[in-house]
């Protein structure tokens, strides 16, 4: 499928490029057109009078043929009054009449009369050379020649009647005549006594002053004719190109901003760094992003949301050089820009300074942005000259300074991230992770890990968690925090806590079987399952392939995921439950609004979120919320868990409270079964150990 900018791309070139096509081949053929009219009139012109002249020295010729005598023939041909002179066949004059002003044999040309395959042998004429033969035997007008010729007595000398036919015209009034016809002298060549001699007769082309108003007149329409073509033809190429720019602008426009949109991002961004003058600068792509946007509009409106826009365009618009730089509107709140960079540091100060200005859009709010950059490479020769750009591929570029971005992740806090080695590290290996996820999983790999949960006050073990650990030949141990999120994200998480609960089963099975006094082990379901109707089924199934008892394994889920799907999250507990599973609150207090979760979910277990017992207010306000969340979980007939415990003062405030278990480094950090086994075996919290963490 053709993409916008390739079909942006093929408008433009239509638009363009098919006017300019057809202004240049119409003035092309305007002016080929102009040109072989003009020379077939003065070649028609000339040539006709030449066949005249041609006639008129062959019937000298037939005269001197028909003549018996010679001296007879002489005087008719003097009749005719043009200088002429017979030469045997050695060139011996025998017969001259007017002087002989022939050029030499060099001068000779065969010309071809007009139309007809006959050729007329012509020879210059030496004193008036006004008529040119080229080298192509065509005759050519030498106008500056002609009209010192004409200017000269030379001229009223020479002058001869005007032969038509056989009858010679008699002019009355030479001077009156004169003025109006332009003489061309040239030679022709004609055999006669039947080749043994040869005839030469001077000629006059006569070319009238009619003749060549005629021309003038031809040549003047000719040219305004092509005039107001190109004329024409020219506005209509100047009007396709304004209608283009119209276009352009319509096509390039931001309906936001009211400045430039993303195409224009691209297309232009690409000339601008490829441009001969900012190739050879340092430039950087920059992907510019307001955070909480869909919350100011969901509490403004979206029209208060673009005004904002309009605003960070406006402060963009001052802070962008126009010349050199580029900046336009993506979708949502993201910015893209094209900066100079001469170097990275200075730039990244550059961006902060920026979003320090756009930080404070409003009086009444504070902003913040985040922004990726990504540097472009010059470009060098083998000799490590900076040589030009020949191409840049924008939207790669924008999306590292996008991924710089992005790495970010949830904070709200203003940043900027350049895009650099260590990104592309973590991108690959993102892309690790993926290659060896599934291999994992056949090699056994992924190991289940035990962390007990004890009774605050008795100390005795009471439960535990089972959390996974990686330890991958390829990457090294790679902590769950880091790719379970991945996973989470790719859709694998489902095979890994099938995993987990399979081997859990197995493993409890096992103990009971051992003889062991075994606790419920909780299993994390991450919230991706919950797509599925048939959870608690597949759960129930795999715990019954070990033959485990359901009692003996707890399901843990995320508050988050009570947010996709209510009612079949309700429906998956109540069956859970029926089967005689516990089901638990997974990180109870961690963010989302939990007390309405608590209101419809019949959970049998809250785990209070780590956090509660970190920070400073974790001694005072900290308690009274934990103290109360008990309280509240007991009224609601659920059992209590609190995460994360690291120290005694908490663990015995939780105990005064009433909490039920604790799951925390305090007790124990999580481990490998086998000590997990022994710590089912000891039954209770050894108590030497928990003396020395005192
Ligand atoms: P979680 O479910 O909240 O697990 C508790 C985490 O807190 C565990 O981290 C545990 O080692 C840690 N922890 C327990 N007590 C303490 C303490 O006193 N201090 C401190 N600093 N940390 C403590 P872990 O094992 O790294 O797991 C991280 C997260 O990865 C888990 O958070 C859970 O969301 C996820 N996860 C781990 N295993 C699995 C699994 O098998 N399936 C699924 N879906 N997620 C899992
Ligand atoms: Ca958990
Ligand atoms: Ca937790």
């Amino acid at each position: 499928m053709k993409t916008k900018k390739q079909i942006y791309k093929e408008i433009k070139r239509k638009r363009i490029v098919g006017p300019i096509i057809f202004f240049m081949l119409m003035t092309a053929a305007l002016g080929v057109g102009v040109y072989y009219v003009v020379k077939y009139f003065l070649e028609y012109t000339l040539d006709n009078k030449m066949t005249t002249e041609y006639e008129n020295a062959g019937n000298m010729a037939e005269i001197y043929d028909a003549g018996s005598e010679g001296r007879e023939a002489f005087k008719l041909l003097d009749k005719f009054g043009r200088s002429f002179f017979i030469t045997d066949k050695n060139g011996k004059i025998v017969m001259q009449k007017g002087e002989n002003t022939i050029g030499d044999e060099a001068k000779k040309v065969e010309l071809k009369v007009f139309d007809t395959e006959e050729y007329i042998t012509v020879y210059r004429d030496t004193k008036a050379s006004a008529v040119k033969i080229g080298k192509d035997n065509k005759l050519h007008l030498d106008t500056g020649k002609l009209q010192k010729y004409l200017d000269s007595d030379e001229y009223a000398d020479n002058y001869i009647n005007v032969m038509i036919g056989d009858e010679s015209m008699e002019i009355e009034d030479e001077e009156d005549l004169a003025p109006d016809y332009f003489e061309l002298p040239v030679w022709i060549a004609i055999d006669v006594k039947n080749g043994s001699e040869t005839m030469y007769v001077q000629a006059m082309l006569l070319i009238s002053e009619r003749d060549i108003i005629a021309f003038a007149i031809i040549l003047i329409i000719m040219v305004v004719l092509v005039l107001v073509m190109m004329i024409m033809l020219l506005a209509r190429t100047i009007s396709n190109v304004h209608r283009q720019r119209k276009m352009t602008n319509f096509f390039f426009a931001d309906t936001v901003t009211g400045g430039k949109n993303w195409m224009y991002f691209i297309l232009r961004g690409e000339q601008l760094l490829c441009k001969r003058k900012s190739s050879k600068s340092k430039y950087a792509v920059v992907s510019l992003d307001m955070k909480k946007y869909r919350n100011y509009c969901l509490c403004h409106s979206i029209a208060e949301g673009e005004k904002l826009l309009q605003n960070v365009h406006e402060i963009l618009k001052a802070e962008v050089d126009k010349k050199t730089e580029l900046f336009a509107h993506g979708e949502s709140s993201n910015f893209a820009l094209i900066l100079k960079c001469e170097d990275e540091d200075r730039l990244k100060m550059r961006v902060y300074e920026l979003i320090k200005k756009l930080e404070k859009l409003d009086d009444d709010h504070r902003f913040s942005f985040q922004a990726g950059v990504s540097v472009l490479d010059m470009i060098t020769n083998e000799k490590g000259h900076i040589v030009r750009r020949k191409s840049v591929n924008i939207e790669e570029e924008y999306n590292k300074a996008l991924s710089a971005r992005e790495s970010m992740g949830d904070s709200d806090e203003s940043g900027v991230v350049i895009f650099g080695d260590k990104l592309i590290e973590e991108e690959k290996w993102l892309d690790k992770v993926q290659e060896y996820q599934e291999k994992a999983l056949n090699m056994d790999e992924y190991e289940v890990y035990y962390q007990p949960k004890y009774d605050p006050r008795t100390k005795e073990l009471r439960g535990a968690e089972a959390l996974i650990r990686w330890q991958s030949p390829e990457l090294g141990f790679v902590s769950p925090g880091r790719f379970i999120p991945i996973f989470e994200k790719n859709g694998f998480i489902t095979n890994i806590d099938h995993y987990m609960l399979s081997h859990v089963a197995v493993d409890q099975k096992k103990w009971l079987d051992d003889g062991l006094k075994c606790v419920p082990v909780s299993v994390n379901v991450s919230r991706a399952h919950f797509a599925e109707e048939d959870l608690a089924e597949q759960i129930r199934d795999i715990v019954d392939a070990a033959g485990t008892p359901h009692n003996l394994i707890e399901i843990e889920l995320t508050e988050s995921a009570f947010f996709d799907d209510k009612k079949a999250m309700v429906n998956t507990i109540n069956k859970l439950k029926e089967y005689g599973f516990t089901v638990s609150m997974d990180d109870f207090g961690s963010g989302y609004s939990s007390l309405n979760s608590l209101k419809d979910m019949p959970l049998d277990v809250l785990k209070l979120d780590a956090e509660f017992f970190r920070g400073e207010e974790s001694d005072g306000r900290g308690r009274i919320v934990v103290s109360e969340a008990i309280k509240l979980a007991q009224s609601l007939n659920m059992r209590t868990v609190a995460e994360g415990v690291e120290v005694k003062e908490q663990v015995d405030f939780l105990a005064g409270e009433g909490c039920d278990m604790i799951q925390g480094y305090y007790f124990a950090k999580p481990m490998p079964k086998n000590d997990y086994r022994s710590r089912i075996e000891a039954g209770k919290a050894d108590p030497e150990e928990l003396e020395e963490k005192n």
